[in-house]
């Protein structure tokens, strides 16, 4: 049953900054969900943090939520840069620089994970909390000697934690684009449409039916404006009631349990 009074039919909803932050979860954001979920809305998730796999995600989701999220509903940037290569190079020899969730989605969709610098066919690079100079030195050369493809799951600076933020995979990105003095041909995660271009294609709803719910308008805001969707900032995370909204949102609110309630 969907409520005729909530305008869109399918939520496409960041995990950072709006199921949880950190290891603490946002229970009004949660809440709303739980309600939308009854309601018969269709939710997505979409993080652009790599280190744990969808499996992984919905694993966790499942837990959090109360209600069963399937494997196909949760797309992070890790698996988004897999099917990226597969779709456009087949089956490669990988490096990846990340943890383990990137593996599992590299593997999973077929690509071998190798870390001799003259079979890389392509350096994968996403959130690694693991990093080493070793790491970035196969990355770096691996790039520079053998040309191997340079793919970034996302380029997000930061990532939002109880308190204040960690870097992020783009800062490690920035690293190797310094180092190679190359940019990454292909950056997988928001705001690149091409999660909504997949997702799109695979589920019969209308784009205007469509919302994007996030923390970040250069990430959230910006990958809906990219696919021309609507989009909801929420300040739970990243973006707070006084910081400039650098790329506007259709919405603002405080959570999402607010605007919510503002239909029911
Ligand atoms: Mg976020």
């Amino acid at each position: 049953m969907v409520d005729m009074s909530f305008p869109y039919e399918l939520l496409i909803v960041d995990l950072d900054g709006v199921v949880w932050r950190g290891e603490c979860i946002i229970d009004r954001n949660i809440e709303a969900l739980r309600i939308l979920n009854d309601l018969g809305i269709k939710l997505v998730f979409a993080s652009n943090n790599s280190s744990i796999s969808r499996r992984g995600y919905a694993v966790k989701l499942t837990d959090i939520l109360g209600f069963q999220v399937s494997v196909d509903h949760v797309f992070n940037s890790g698996y988004l840069a897999s099917r990226w290569i597969m779709d456009n190079y087949g089956s490669m020899r990988i490096y990846p620089v990340g943890e383990e969730g990137l593996v599992e989605e590299l593997t999973l969709m077929g690509h071998r994970i190798v870390d001799d610098v003259w079979s890389i066919e392509a350096v994968v690079v996403g959130l690694d909390r693991n990093l080493t100079y070793r790491k970035l030195e196969i990355a770096h050369r691996a790039i520079t000697m053998n040309k191997a493809l340079f793919v970034a799951c996302n380029d997000d600076h930061v990532l939002p934690v109880d308190e204040g933020t960690i870097p992020g995979a783009g800062a490690i990105v920035a690293f190797l684009v310094k180092s190679t003095g190359l940019n990454p041909i292909f950056t997988a995660g928001k705001p690149n449409r091409y999660l909504a271009d997949l997702l799109l294609k695979s589920v019969g709803v209308a784009k205007d039916r469509v919302l994007v719910v996030g923390d970040r308008c250069d990430m959230d805001a910006k990958f809906a404006l990219n696919s021309g969707l609507d989009s909801l900032i929420v300040f739970t995370g990243l973006t707070k009631p006084d910081t400039p909204l650098t790329v506007k949102p259709k919405y603002a609110f405080m959570d999402l349990l607010e605007f919510v309630e503002f239909y029911l």
